[in-house]
């Protein structure tokens, strides 16, 4: 049985190195009403990252939004599983790296570096604009456009009681060509991540960050090693 990680309040790990597959990113849960999950894996540990969901207490059914930050296999290759195993289940992700997803590009979703195919994917809501909301209780996750890494990158934010909580999926990178990277677009997409002075931060490959501090030197050291 895979154990999920609480975060905080109401978010929960449940995928990632040393818990589901070392070719995982990180999978976060938002567990609410409905329940969000962040990501999906890379696909073959799918049923493990289900099994920790289960364990945080939320049901397969109250799984609602699917929100793919970005086309990266390891982000979306779960995805087919999910849609399978979770009736209600709608696949979120930006127009940005839409064309990657649905042609399931094998270059764009980098599934030729991890030599495995991604099957096309289909998108129920394609977010169009610089942010969008989606409505869960108690707290809405605002989805925000951040690109740079790939043309459509987001992030997600949630504002809990007592603290705001950021969900920046590989906001660390790499910036290659073959994503369609845009390094001075991420850089200010990184400024305005700064500006929400998030006091959690849930990244795609670095783990958890907690307090402002630690979120805004994580966010500043990317920048430097950019040399920015
Ligand atoms: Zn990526």
């Amino acid at each position: 049985m895979t154990r999920a990680v609480k975060i905080s309040e109401n978010v929960y790990q449940v995928g990632g190195p040393g818990l589901t597959d070392a070719a995982d990113c990180m999978v976060y849960l938002v567990k609410g009403s409905p329940s969000v999950l962040i990501d999906a894996g890379a696909g073959a540990s799918a049923r493990e990252i289900l099994e920790a969901v289960k364990d945080a207490g939320c049901h397969p059914d109250s799984l609602r939004y699917l929100f793919l930050t970005h086309c990266h296999i390891d982000h979306v290759g779960g995805a087919h599983f999910f849609r399978e195993a979770c009736p209600d289940l709608r696949l979120v992700a930006h127009r940005g790296d839409l064309e990657a997803l649905v042609t399931a590009d094998p270059v764009k979703t980098a599934a030729n570096w991890y030599g495995v195919t991604l099957p096309p994917l289909e998108i129920d809501m394609v977010i169009e604009d610089e942010s969008f909301s989606l409505e869960v209780a108690p707290y809405p996750l605002t989805l925000i456009h951040a690109p740079g890494h790939t043309p459509g990158s987001c992030v997600a934010v949630m504002d809990q009681k007592e603290s705001r909580v950021l969900f920046g999926q590989d906001i660390h990178g790499p910036f290659m060509e073959a994503f369609d990277s845009d390094i001075l677009q991420w850089k200010e997409s990184m400024e305005r991540l700064l500006s929400l002075e998030a006091d959690i931060l849930c990244e795609g490959h670095y783990g958890v960050f907690k307090g402002k501090e630690a979120v805004r030197s994580f966010i500043r050291q990317q920048l430097s090693a950019q040399g920015f």
